[in-house]
């Protein structure tokens, strides 16, 4: 008879959205074995489906030992043999080319520590081409016109405020199945104490049912609607003028675009009716408070950082900011975003947020690394990348936790370039299809099985605790990064053997994290929100009270004028393809496909089709049929339903949607691609297509 088995439980933030919910990971033998839930956090003991089946960590598929690409494919190396492998290739590199021809591509769902210490690592190196997938497929245009106008590209304030506001508008965000804890504990109770939900999408997603207003606003057109409601509430005497005179510079600018934009005019575009934009301005002029919150429907388009000043300006006119019951801005798709850019994963900002060209901080820095300087110019960020390959300027690719050939637009085009380089690692927990084009392939230990903390995208940060032993010689990232270091004669720069010791730098660096400390971190439950500048201070909930983080203090008021996209459906791409996202999956699936529940309920590509344009192609609901671009082609199973326009498709993203999209087509201030609006015919087996 064996003994009874001893089961572990260990406290966790969630490795997928950034809501950051907590959990407990149970273990047996230091295996995964289950997930309990945990009192207190945002979640307080609920948590979506997602993260009810990790069993991807047990899975047999999971990465071991380090990979070595050789002509009869993958061997098994040692990790010295790699490592020494990886330092030998770096240094012929940066020999012969400089160490501008060296790129890192860095996860988004790195632990704050061990981000610092891989951009400590890259710059020591000399160059500052680093960067993460989210600025090409999330928050980019929201980042950027929160500096723009506000002077941060934070979330202005926190769930509970959502939950305290009177009127939720949420804009191309399906928190239903994105932010399910969102959704389920903030957004609803509002919704129970009286507030109206507004849901603008052009797909009737599951949030939109619970909507006290739908907008089905055409797919590309959100900045007309946005203007509209703008134009309403300035032309009808609605906005808050005392706070729009106070607090906001550029009003007049702003009522100058907006004033073509009649509800009559602009429903000849957006589709929306004059009526429906009229309700929609009147419900949020009534609210004394209120949030706008959006997602990725509204960041990738041709017109996305217009669209989020055109929404930040929204607010303003409204005057939902500094005050509690009111928060605005763009939701992150990945669990770390926020925390990975503070710590300097950024081509052109250091710890904090600082550009690299602030040449006394960067020199301040520097001394404090034990070094003369830091590189200043910026480096090439992930949109220059494949040019930059293209051109012979980047020869050398490390990806860390991020899965470019899937993830980004046009897979075919990212692969062509992957495959140029010289030299290739891919450090992740399964063979991606990123990694299996690598030429050295290194097993990474997932974030249940290490330490450190996650900044939340309301700010929250939270440790999130070792509970699992990595699978066969799976090593942290920190590890890596430490090894490396010493291998490149770099070892007493990166001296670290804990993420505590690597925090405890950060303190003292990362102005807004100089209160978050590893004890305080560990003992508290709800964790600490940034800026958090010291160790007796409280942290911060609320952003913008009182001023802003600009020079004058004041919100700096933007929108322009919609123009029509370069790329336009015709009579070889009738519709219009939009990519949506579903509650039991998660960005390219590398996760969610290896975990047994998630991957029997959740299987794609599946795409929602209007029930006219389905009869008029013979399309039946659970039938195949193929979607064509001017990229490339995929089958898929359809949906026949009334929850999309006849114009549009809406395909899910996590299965192989980015052979359709298309890298060029983007938004100019950002090039942002435009996965939101992809022209694509469907091809049904036996000839019909339209
Ligand atoms: Fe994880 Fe987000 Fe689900 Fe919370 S809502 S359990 S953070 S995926």
């Amino acid at each position: 008879m064996g003994g009874l088995t001893r089961v572990e439980r260990v406290k966790v933030v969630c490795p997928y959205c950034s809501a950051g919910c907590i959990m407990s990971i149970l273990s047996s033998n230091g295996r995964y074995a289950g997930v309990e839930y945990l009192k207190g956090g945002v979640n307080d003991g609920a948590l979506c489906p997602k993260s009810n089946d990790f069993s991807f960590l047990n899975s047999p598929r999971r990465l071991r030992k380090p990979l070595k690409r050789t002509e009869s494919g993958f061997k098994e190396i040692e990790w010295g043999e790699a490592l020494d492998l990886i330092c030998g290739r770096i240094k012929d590199v940066v020999a012969s080319h400089g160490p501008d021809a060296l790129a890192f591509l860095l996860s988004v769902k790195m632990f704050n520590e061990e981000a610092y210490a891989w951009q400590k690592l890259v710059r020591l190196l000399g160059t500052n081409n680093l960067d993460h997938e989210c600025r090409r497929m999330c928050q980019f245009p929201t980042l950027k016109a929160g500096s723009e106008t506000m002077g941060v590209g934070y979330l202005t304030a926190t769930f509970e405020d959502v939950a305290g506001s009177e009127v939720v508008l949420l804009w191309g965000l399906n928190a239903a199945e994105t932010f399910p804890i969102l959704m389920g504990k903030y957004v609803m109770r509002a919704k129970e104490n009286g507030a109206k939900i507004i849901v603008v999408d052009p797909v009737k997603t599951r949030t939109a049912w619970q909507a006290n207003i739908y907008v089905q606003v055409r797919p590309g057109t959100d900045l007309v609607l946005a203007n509209s409601i703008m134009n309403v509430l300035i032309t009808e005497n609605l906005y808050n003028r005392r706070f729009v005179e106070e607090m906001v510079e550029g009003f007049d600018n702003v009522v100058e675009i907006v004033k073509d934009y009649t509800p009559e005019e602009a429903s000849k575009i957006c589709g929306v009716p004059a009526g429906t934009i009229r309700e929609v301005a009147y419900t949020l002029a009534r609210a004394e408070k209120g949030s706008i919150l959006w997602s990725a429907s509204a960041v990738q388009t041709w017109l996305s950082t217009n669209l989020c000043r055109a929404l930040y300006t929204l607010a303003a006119l409204l005057g939902w900011y500094g005050r509690e019951g009111c928060c605005v801005g763009g939701l992150k798709g990945q669990n770390n975003v926020d925390g990975v850019i503070d710590m300097g994963i950024h081509p052109a900002l250091l710890p904090g947020r600082v550009p690299v060209s602030n040449d006394d901080y960067r020199k301040s820095l520097a001394s404090r690394w034990g070094v003369e300087d830091l590189p200043k110019n910026p480096g090439k960020n992930i949109i220059k990348l494949y040019e930059s390959i293209d051109a012979g300027r980047v020869r050398f690719l490390y990806v860390l936790g991020a899965n470019p050939a899937a993830s980004e637009a046009n897979s075919s085009y990212v692969e062509e370039h992957l495959r140029k380089l010289d030299f290739l690692v891919v450090q992740d927990i399964f063979l991606t299809e990123t990694a299996r084009l690598a030429d050295i392939v290194l097993p990474a230990a997932a974030w249940a099985e290490k330490s450190g903390s996650f900044t939340s995208v309301e700010r929250r940060v939270q440790w999130s605790f070792k509970a699992l032993e990595p699978p066969g010689e799976a090593r942290s990232d920190l590890e890596v990064a430490v090894e490396l270091a010493k291998r490149l004669g770099l070892g007493d720069k990166l001296p670290y053997s804990t993420p505590e010791e690597v925090l405890r730098e950060v303190n003292g660096v990362v102005k807004s994290y100089g209160g978050v400390t590893p004890d305080r971190l560990k003992e508290s439950v709800e964790g600490l929100f940034i800026p958090c500048p010291s160790p007796d201070h409280p942290g911060t909930r609320l952003l913008c009270v009182g001023r802003f983080n600009t020079p004058s203090g004041k919100f700096r008021a933007r929108t322009a004028r919609y123009e029509e996209p370069p790329i336009k459906p015709g009579p070889e791409y009738p519709y219009i393809l939009v990519t949506v996202r579903v509650i039991g999956s998660w960005h390219t699936a590398s996760m969610t496909n290896n975990a047994e529940y998630l991957r029997e309920r959740w299987r794609g590509p599946t795409a929602l089709i209007n029930a006219v344009e389905a009869a008029k192609l013979g399309i039946k609901d659970g039938s195949k049929a193929k979607i064509v671009t001017g990229t490339g082609e995929l089958t898929v199973t359809f949906h026949v339903t009334d929850k999309v326009r006849r114009d549009t498709i809406a395909l899910t993203w996590h299965w192989g949607a980015n052979r359709l999209t298309n890298h060029e087509f983007k938004d100019p201030d950002t090039g942002v691609p435009c996965v939101k609006y992809v022209p694509c015919r469907v091809e049904v087996p036996g000839g019909r297509h339209g």
